[in-house]
């Protein structure tokens, strides 16, 4: 520490700003590239930059201003509010690591977590509409989008049009790469015939990344990623699910009847949708972990004050140590979930290797963001019970993590490899 106060002092070059750097200020966010470069020591996990800071502060004022008021309306019709979906656009939300050039805010992969994060403690129906379009279909275009696709597609994104990801299918859901739907060569284009199912935010997309098996021949190897517009005929959109949580994220079946899409429409390599979904779905888990993390966090935060006010035996039901002793076990466990989420989405912006601490991170967030809420209802008593109070939409909303994006059981099954794999080398 004394080393790191000395090259600190050197580099800010007075004791006021290394006092604040040591005190957690902002200096220390504007100077922690430096202070690793010059030392060698790394900064806390949880220590975020400037812009990481100005974002997540700037998600956590919106989502108490803009999305609190409006929660339950939203879950109760079953669908976004306009404003809500307008200010995330508006603020750069829907496009978080998409470059300026076309639209967006140019920020890390960090930044989108730390996004996804704030809106699920409010909200996180709103959390995975954020998420999905950034860490799936925004950041497939960015990495695997020709130019003409990053120009036609990314400021649509970016600044007014929400999309899905279609992987799922009626009969494929953990064996993803059974899927059914067919792409037919046409000439210079494609034909899709078969269904996705359960396809998040598209009641209101615009644009689509579907996979479809272009060479059912090939097996797996002929899955090919097609963007398709919305309005493509043949393309249907059916009315969204029913679910226990996430209400307002309308969950729909799609189906292709003979839909014709241009071949400059493949994203990516042809043949090669499956390594997509792959590679993108294991960066997409991290997003998971954050909304869990959120969402659990909210309901905490929503939980610790009644806590402290609401008495019996002539004292404040927080004060019994056997309560303490539970809310002090949820509060850490959801400080490690949280540490393995920014850990996975640190090693992705410094491209490191992070598929195993995706899934470590994933599961894990969604394991403790469970209990958490269930205990946030335990410690309620009977109001934890009732529709006046917020947390039994969290528990709800929070079941979610252990199905979509993998299950639990294919989480564990990805972790287990890694750790096979690690011992057979
Ligand atoms: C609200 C919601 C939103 C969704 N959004 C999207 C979306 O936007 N895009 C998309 O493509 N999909 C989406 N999905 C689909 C989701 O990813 C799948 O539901 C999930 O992958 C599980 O597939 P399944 O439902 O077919 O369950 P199944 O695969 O049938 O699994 C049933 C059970 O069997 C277990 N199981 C299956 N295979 C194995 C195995 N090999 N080893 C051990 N256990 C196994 C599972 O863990 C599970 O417990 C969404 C789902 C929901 C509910």
């Amino acid at each position: 520490m004394n080393n790191l106060f000395k090259v600190t002092k050197k580099i800010v070059g007075n004791n006021t700003a290394v006092r604040h750097i040591f005190n957690g200020s902002r200096k220390l966010q504007q100077t922690q590239t430096n202070v690793e470069a010059a030392t060698g020591l790394h900064l806390p996990l949880t220590t975020l930059s400037d812009d990481e800071l100005a974002m997540k502060e700037t998600v956590a004022r919106l989502a108490q201003e803009q999305i609190a008021p409006h929660v339950r309306a939203m879950e109760d019709e079953g669908r976004f509010k306009d404003s809500v979906i307008d200010m995330l656009f508006n603020n750069g939300l829907m496009g978080v690591q998409v470059d300026p050039e076309y639209g967006g805010s140019g920020c890390n992969f960090m930044t989108t977590v730390l996004c996804v994060e704030e809106l699920s403690k409010v909200d996180p129906s709103v959390g995975i509409l954020v998420d999905l379009q950034n860490t799936l279909i925004n950041n497939v275009i960015i990495k695997l989008g020709n130019e003409e696709q990053k120009k036609q597609y990314l400021p649509r994104l970016a600044t007014n049009t929400v999309s899905s990801f279609a992987l799922t299918e009626p009969s494929s859901g953990s064996d993803a790469f059974s899927l059914k739907t067919t792409a037919k060569k046409d000439g210079s284009d494609f034909i899709l015939n078969g269904s996705k199912m359960w396809i998040s935010n598209s009641d209101l997309a615009g644009i689509f990344l579907i996979m479809a098996n272009a060479d059912p021949s090939a097996g797996y190897k002929g899955i090919t990623c097609f963007i398709v517009e919305r309005d493509s005929p043949g393309f249907t959109v059916a009315k969204p699910e029913k679910k226990l949580g996430i209400s307002a994220s309308g969950t729909c079946m799609l189906t292709f009847d003979n839909v014709r899409v241009p071949e400059s429409n493949i994203l990516g390599e042809y043949g090669k949708g499956y390594k997509i979904a792959a590679e993108f779905l294991n960066e997409g888990r991290i997003g998971i972990g954050a909304q869990m993390i959120g969402c659990a966090q909210g309901c905490f935060d929503a939980t610790i004050p009644y806590t402290l006010e609401r008495t019996q035996f002539g004292k404040p039901v927080y004060t019994f140590q056997s309560m303490q002793h539970q809310i002090a076990q949820v509060a850490t466990q959801l400080e490690a979930a949280r540490l393995l989420v920014y850990n996975a989405a640190r090693l992705v912006d410094a491209g490191q290797p992070f598929a195993k601490e995706g899934a470590m991170a994933k599961w894990y967030a969604a394991e403790i963001a469970q209990q958490a809420c269930i205990k946030c209802i335990d410690w309620m008593g009977g109001v934890g019970f009732s529709k006046d109070f917020i947390q039994e939409k969290f528990y709800r909303d929070v079941k979610i993590g252990s199905i979509y994006e993998g299950t639990y059981n294919i989480q564990l099954s990805t972790i287990a490899k890694h750790i096979e794999k690690f011992y057979k080398s």
